[in-house]
């Protein structure tokens, strides 16, 4: 069995079976002997399923919440968003099921029809990470299954009981035996290894750090498995000199705290034009005195921040504003500012994934640009900016796959989630969240 723990009191919140690679095959048995059926099921049925659920997710709010606080340390207000936003998956999906797409076309010499459809492509290995509990299964739950897809699911051995409870309520919506089935494990590896060099397993959609997506690529590459990979970001956050600070600070108050940091999308570099640095470094700060976090997710996740702050203030950035955090057992960092930050520091170029804002100046927008480019990642990006056109050209000009214009959120159901570079492969969210789970395939017709 595993114990899963609060990361907050470190008292056990449950314990959920430890599945060996043999319990994964099982489940890919189940997978394989749902799929027919599902993928034959009338797009309207399944949608209706999806609604179902979404409106079962929304009954349990409040348990889900609790449940995700517990396992993941968030606060209640971050779980209660989370359950909203991850129920709006199957609300989003149930839509877009009776849309699967197709195309009719006619060959240029005459002769041929051509008519084109989408066919869910099989059975999908899921794999998600503890930062998002719920949402980050259902965002690739919801398109599977809308798809017509069966798929099995490994949660993150530290919150796997949110995704049992999902798999629950869409058994209780009626979504039939063995079109989902969760392997809660130690052994990720054993498991999703298994699942890969399974030859009835065609996709596998992944969520968590960019060093195992890239192991996955390449295991994945040996059955040329269709993957789609939501992998780690470093996301900046940009405020122009005439931007509104008021607001900007507010936007960065969501993009830095939300989660405390341990979000894909989390501002990591604060790019802030020198005329008006010191001015949003005392309101920001202000804000961030007073701010409530969670626990980070272990002690060796507070080590790791620590010593990223440690060896920034070491290579000359400042501590300027610092809030307090309970004195409990749990694995609390607390919410902190740095101005100075060296754009060397691994404070900005790697994923810190802890309440800490990390503040450099800059005078030129092309340098700037290019500044920001100078990193391997580039999932999300946040402008804040007074006039509409260069906050635009600004964010055109990042390579990101998501950018907050004025915003410090970007993540919604109905936009395609994804990043490029060394962030990902693919997109979830909007109709693109669908095509991960579809092939294509045409008929050429002969039309004489
Ligand atoms: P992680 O990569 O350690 O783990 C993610 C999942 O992969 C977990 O289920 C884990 O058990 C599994 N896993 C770990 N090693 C594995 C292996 N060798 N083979 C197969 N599976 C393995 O990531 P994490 O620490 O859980 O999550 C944090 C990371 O996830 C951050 O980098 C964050 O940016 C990223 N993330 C990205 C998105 C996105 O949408 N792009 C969303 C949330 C989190």
């Amino acid at each position: 069995m595993i114990t899963v723990l609060n990361p907050a009191d470190l008292t056990v919140v449950g314990e959920v079976p430890d599945s060996t690679p043999d319990d994964a095959s099982a489940a890919v048995d189940a997978a394989a002997k749902a799929f027919p059926a599902w993928a034959r099921t009338a797009p309207r049925a399944r949608s209706e399923l999806l609604h179902k659920t979404f409106e079962l997710m929304l009954r349990d709010r409040e348990k889900l919440a609790d449940l995700i606080t517990a396992e993941n340390g968030k606060t209640r207000a971050d779980a209660l968003a989370e359950v909203t936003y991850a129920a709006e998956f199957f609300r989003w999906y149930a839509e877009e099921a009776v849309r699967p797409g197709g195309d009719y076309g006619s060959a240029p010499a005459g002769g041929v029809r051509t008519i084109v459809t989408a066919k869910p492509i099989g059975v999908a290995a899921l794999v998600t990470p503890w930062n998002f509990p719920a949402a980050m299964a259902t965002r690739k739950i919801a398109p599977a299954l809308a798809a017509g897809c069966t798929a099995v699911l490994k949660p993150a051995a530290e919150t796997p009981l949110t995704a049992l409870a999902i798999a629950g309520l869409l058994a209780e919506a009626g979504v039939p035996e063995g079109v989902l089935t969760v392997v809660t494990t130690s052994d990720a590896a054993g498991v999703v290894s298994t699942w890969l060099a399974d030859r009835r397993v065609r996709v596998l959609s992944f969520t968590g750090s960019t060093a195992v997506g890239k192991t996955l690529l390449r295991q994945a590459a040996d059955r040329v498995v269709v993957t789609a990979m939501e992998l780690g970001g470093n996301a900046p956050f940009v405020v122009t000199e005439d931007a509104d600070l008021e607001q900007a600070v507010a936007g960065a108050m969501i993009a830095k705290f939300r989660n405390g940091g341990q979000a894909c999308t989390a501002a990591n570099r604060f790019y802030v034009h020198e005329a008006v640095a010191d001015r949003f470094t005392e309101l920001f700060g202000r804000e961030v005195e007073k701010v409530a976090v969670g626990p980070l997710i272990s002690d060796a996740a507070v080590e790791r921040v620590t010593a990223v702050v440690d060896d920034a203030v070491a290579s000359g950035a400042r501590v300027t504003h610092q809030a307090a955090v309970p004195a409990a057992a749990g694995h609390f960092y607390p919410p902190t500012v740095l101005r100075d930050v060296p754009d060397d520091s691994t404070l900005f170029t790697e994923e810190i994934f802890g309440p800490v804002a990390s503040i450099a100046t800059w005078s030129d927008d092309g340098e700037l640009v290019a500044r920001v480019n100078d990193s391997e990642y580039g999932l999300a990006g946040y402008v804040y900016a007074g006039e509409l056109g260069r906050a635009i050209r600004i964010s055109e000009a990042l390579e990101v796959g998501m950018v907050g214009v004025n915003r410090g959120l970007v993540s919604d159901p109905s936009a395609p989630f994804g990043g490029v570079k060394q962030s990902g492969l693919g997109r979830e969210g909007a109709r693109h969240g669908l095509r991960e789970y579809q092939e294509t395939q045409y008929l050429s017709i002969d039309w004489p």
